[in-house]
């Protein structure tokens, strides 16, 4: 992978961790505890409930991806960017596109 390359994919994990960090702010927003004196319907309270579920699995998962997205940036000026932390082998060029923050090869995720 060569330098052009290389700031590519940094510009592109770059407008990634922006765009997770502003999903997590409004994540974390969606998961508040619902207020009890909101006056909702039962129906409605439970529908409110089942979001805020759905909203803190999505917190999770944004979250863990922060952190990814952190680490890999942080990878890309080492020597050790593009080789998969398991077995040392360098991850394929296709993976990095489409996944820019992983951090192990195909053969080692699955
Ligand atoms: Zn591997």
């Amino acid at each position: 992978m060569d330098d052009a390359e290389k700031l590519r994919l940094r510009t592109r994990m770059q407008e990634e961790l922006v765009r997770v960090r502003q999903d997590v702010e409004t994540l974390e927003v969606a998961s508040q505890p619902i207020a009890p004196d909101r006056a909702l319907g039962r129906l409605t309270r439970m529908e409110g409930l089942n979001d805020k579920a759905v909203s803190e699995a999505a917190l999770r998962l944004a979250r863990k991806r922060l952190v990814q997205l952190e680490e890999s940036l942080q990878r890309l000026d080492g020597t050790r960017w593009g080789l998969c932390v398991r077995c040392g082998n360098p991850i394929g060029a296709a993976r990095l596109e489409y996944m820019p923050e992983s951090d192990c090869c195909v053969k080692c995720a699955s």
